[in-house]
């Protein structure tokens, strides 16, 4: 599925709709340059998850865990990721095999460890159809 947004509002509300029918143990992946909007998308899933506390990229973690929300919620964010070992250390398995909901950010850094069911997430720029405009691709993976 491919979706098209001109706002940050736009994105979030697609991330909101995508909380909303989040299921137990589903796992998220967002890929896309840096200032892309992944921030944003996973901002409107927490909100749709029903969190209401900020979400912001975990900076310090590399995992930070709601647990206010209709299903727990996993925030990751491997940008800063140095080994693929540091994954094992936060317990990446454990959570992304949990019942709760996950999100990775920066998900192809760590391609190799990600489940092969998920539901990838890419966004893109396209600078001809204005700053504001991203390309939202949604793709199931088995
Ligand atoms: P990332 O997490 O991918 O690095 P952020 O979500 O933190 O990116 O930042 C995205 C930036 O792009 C924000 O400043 C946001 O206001 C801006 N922006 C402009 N247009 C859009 C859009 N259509 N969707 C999402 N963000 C947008
Ligand atoms: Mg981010």
């Amino acid at each position: 599925m491919i979706l098209e947004t001109n706002s940050p509002e736009e994105t979030f509300r697609i991330g909101v709709n995508t909380g909303k029918m989040a299921e137990a143990g589903q796992v998220f992946t967002l890929t896309g340059d840096l200032g892309v909007g992944k921030t944003v998308f996973t901002q409107g899933l927490a909100k749709g998850l029903g969190i209401d506390e900020p979400v912001n990229s975990p900076t310090f973690t590399i995992v930070q865990v709601y647990e206010e929300g209709r299903l727990p919620f996993y925030h990751f964010d491997v940008y800063r990721i140095g080994d693929i070992e540091e994954m094992d250390e936060v317990g990446f398995e454990e959570y992304v095999e949990g019942e709760g909901v996950s999100l990775i950010e920066w998900a192809n850094l760590i391609e190799e460890i990600l489940p092969s069911k998920r539901t990838e997430i890419t966004i893109e720029k396209d600078l001809e159809k204005g700053f504001d405009y991203r390309k939202i691709t949604i793709e199931e993976k088995e």
